[in-house]
């Protein structure tokens, strides 16, 4: 039993824990927890607790269904919202098989690998997630149109603002399970909301963004709000996404940084981008996993739409956030497409696959976009070499289906369970007569 094993055995103890969470993430990246007790501790962290894996999305077929959970110690916090004495702890698991090699199915797992082959060039990947999200009056019901709690917009501050005292909440919650925030204010959308989670290296932040979801509708629950990652829950108002700032470290150094370069960007880092961009359409499906994360990406609401990079350019798919003199630590890149609906284990994977095959392959840095890219016309994007992303869950899925580096990425199983499942939800949604389409119709036809 290591050192981490032993202190987290202390803590049960000492902090009157009464149920162990054991959590982690199916393929579609739904949170799964199964409690244990205190005293089945210690043989999880030497062998795992079993579980039948064919119940969990994407992964297992029922005749390979033993699966084994083992929780990871670095992990383990206190659930603030369960109370105090006795508590409720939980812990990040890693999914392993009956023989104790890892499962191809875990969405952890395949961000390590990822981050495992960075590695080996040298390389640790920081990521910096801005989270936005909306708050509601009430709980979802079908057919009925969701209230916001406010008629804010951004920045707002109002005297008896609902956000105001669920951002206070939710953060100290946070902050008491080691998640630190920079930054919160009401985003566009009435009642919608924005927290920015601090860097951290790119498996903490995934963990950090599982967490935060989970705080983020119990404190709305506890406050009689509800709140929804939807990326597009109206057709009038901005939708939520989840820009993430990326950078790459070697040791202590930011790899992205050089001073005097332009914008201080190093030739890594402009070959990162460009594999970003070259890959952009491909790794859609994943950092935009839902048939609604599309009408967020539809131009409008400063959702990003065309493939391109820029300095300052809120247009640009992938943005160049200012510098500031003498902050080369903190040189990063800005993705503007991921919403916060995602997998964010396999959204890190493939945003850091496509980014790593930029530097491996050496490519060139197209021109940056210096127009705000949405106002131009067609001809003018394609004179500017600009192409669109995907524009359909089924766009990104044809992409998907093509790209050898998904497939690598995400490991056989992994991309074999998100194809088939993303088909399925294309199919269910394709069939659906929608009541635009009867508005549009009924009157003339
Ligand atoms: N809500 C916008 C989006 O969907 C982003 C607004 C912002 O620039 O923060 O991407
Ligand atoms: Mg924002
Ligand atoms: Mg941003």
């Amino acid at each position: 039993m290591g050192k981490q094993e032993d202190f987290v055995l202390r803590a049960l103890d000492e902090r009157d824990v009464r149920f162990v969470r054991l959590w982690f993430s199916d393929v579609l990246g739904f949170l799964k927890s199964v409690a244990i007790a205190p005293a089945e501790l210690e043989g999880a962290f030497a062998e795992g607790i079993g579980f039948d894996g064919s119940a969990i999305e994407g992964f297992a077929r029922v005749y390979e269904a033993d699966m084994l959970a083992k929780p990871d110690p670095s992990t383990f916090q206190i659930l603030p919202w369960r109370g105090e004495g006795p508590s409720t702890a939980r812990m990040f698991c890693d999914i392993v098989m009956p023989n104790g090699s890892p499962s191809y199915a875990d969405p952890r797992y395949v961000l390590k690998r990822t981050l495992s082959n960075a590695a080996k060039q040298g390389y640790t990947f920081y990521t910096h997630p801005e989270i936005e999200f909306y708050l509601f009056k009430n709980q979802p019901e079908p057919g009925v149109e969701p209230v916001p709690v406010d008629r804010s917009g951004f920045f707002d501050h109002t005297a008896t603002s609902r956000g105001s005292n669920f951002r206070r909440e939710a953060i100290t919650m946070l902050e008491q399970m080691g998640i630190s925030v920079e930054f919160s204010h009401h985003e566009g959308g009435p009642g919608q909301q924005e927290i920015d989670l601090r860097y951290a290296d790119a498996l903490s932040t995934a963990d950090n963004i599982m967490t935060f979801r989970t705080v983020v509708r119990e404190v709305a629950l506890s406050q009689g709000m509800w709140a929804s990652f939807m990326p597009k829950p109206f057709t009038t108002h901005p939708g939520s996404g989840m820009h993430t700032h990326v950078s790459l470290f070697e040791g202590d150094r930011n790899a992205f940084f050089e001073a005097g370069a332009e914008y201080q960007l190093s030739k890594s880092g402009r070959q990162f981008i460009a594999g970003i961009l070259r890959h952009a359409a491909e790794i859609t499906c994943v950092t935009n996993q839902w048939v609604n994360s599309y009408k967020r990406l539809m131009g409008g609401g400063e959702a990003p739409s065309y493939i391109c990079w820029g300095h300052n350019n809120r247009s640009a798919m992938v943005r160049v956030p200012m510098y500031k003199p003498n902050k080369g630590q903190s040189t990063r890149v800005e993705l503007r497409t991921i919403d916060a609906a995602c997998n964010p284990y396999l959204a890190f994977a493939v945003v850091l696959a496509a980014g790593m095959k930029g530097i491996e392959e050496g490519y060139e840095l197209p021109a940056e976009a210096e127009d705000d890219v949405w106002s131009l016309t067609d001809r003018e994007r394609k004179s500017l070499g600009i192409q669109p992303l995907p524009k359909t869950l089924y766009e990104a899925i044809a992409v998907m289906e093509e790209s050898e580096l998904l497939a690598e990425t995400l490991g056989e199983r992994v991309y074999d369970f998100f194809l088939r499942n993303k088909r399925a939800e294309w199919d269910a949604y394709r069939g659906q007569v929608s009541i635009w389409e009867r508005d549009q119709m009924l009157p003339v036809i």
